[in-house]
């Protein structure tokens, strides 16, 4: 398995031509999930060519505008392009609200369903779990109500060793058993063990989203060992004071957590307008974590099952 994070946008506060405020869309096990939808989300996904139709969860960091107010313009074209399938936005209470304002006034009736999971902010909170992925929300500290999400593939099925079945004729019904792990019986009563027949998943990955929040050591715990991680960095380390004012972070804060929390990769963005230069903050990051890369809008991080991260370029 493997999972690919589209970055749609890099940018804060206000959007520029420059760069798009804060989108993300994440493929995972076959899922899409937008994370947070600032203004222009749904150009930059046309842009970009993905599918969004394929988007059925979108979860939102919190309530600040650079990270919501391309929602109601998406919704608004889910509706136009005649969706019908339900559609699962996971974010703070008051999203709710605003929302359904923005649809009564316009005397908008969607023609799909639209399902509304509220976020917390005291704790850690599962807010999406199938047989593949488990989606955790984590409170992060900033001027407002902030989480940030968790995305955890499951450990998947072992996998058939085709060779060593045919070897040992094991029929068709008893293959799922092997995926899940038990042994085989022939009709002799020989226990051939499951290891002779299968080859072991690849590893689980997971992907963390740190959006907008000032240093913090409370989700060290829930967030040690991820494979990816995307931490905000608005400022650069010569701003410090301004970060600490705002609750935002500087380069060198998002290397010091992903350190801490000993993760593989690291990916920050959410760059203030205030620097022309961006090389600056992968440069100052990786004074302290050497593995990162500073997001831009368009490319696409893929995180293979050697946790190997990979960038792919947009041509255009
Ligand atoms: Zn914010």
């Amino acid at each position: 398995m493997a999972l690919e994070l589209c970055v749609l946008g890099c940018g804060s506060a206000t959007p520029t031509t420059r760069f798009n405020p804060t989108a993300q869309l994440l493929e995972i096990r076959n899922h899409y999930f937008l994370i947070d939808c600032g203004e222009n989300t749904q150009v930059e996904l046309r842009r970009r060519r993905l599918r969004f139709s394929k988007i059925n969860h979108i979860f939102i960091s919190h309530l600040h505008g650079d990270h919501y107010f391309g929602l109601i313009g998406l919704l608004s074209s889910f509706h136009l392009l005649d969706r019908t399938q339900p559609l699962h936005i996971h974010g703070p209470a008051d999203l709710q609200e605003i929302i359904a304002l923005q649809l009564r006034v316009s005397q908008t009736k969607l023609r799909f369903p639209l399902h509304f999971h509220h976020t917390q902010d005291n704790g850690p909170a599962v807010v999406f779990e199938d047989d593949k992925v488990v989606v955790t929300s984590f409170p992060l500290k900033h001027s407002i109500a902030t989480t940030g999400f968790l995305f955890q593939e499951k450990l998947a099925d072992r996998k058939i060793n085709s060779d060593n079945v045919r070897a040992f004729q094991v029929p068709i019904y008893a293959l799922n058993g092997l995926k899940k792990g038990r042994d085989y019986e022939d009709e002799q009563g020989n226990i051939i063990p499951n290891a002779e027949l299968t080859l072991p998943p690849p590893p689980p990955l997971s992907y963390a989203f740190c959006s907008d929040t000032a240093y913090s050591e409370k989700n060290t715990e829930l967030l040690a060992g991820v494979n990816l991680l995307y931490h905000e960095s608005t400022f650069l380390e010569v701003d410090q004071a301004l970060a600490k004012k705002t609750k935002h972070s500087t380069s060198t804060d998002a290397a010091r957590f992903a350190k801490k929390i000993n993760a593989q990769h690291l990916l920050i963005g959410h760059y203030s307008v205030r620097y022309d230069d961006l090389q600056l903050f992968e440069k100052e990051a990786k004074t302290i974590f050497e593995n990162t890369k500073s997001a831009r809008d368009g490319h696409t991080y893929h995180l293979d099952n050697n946790k190997q991260l990979t960038v792919k370029v947009p041509t255009r």
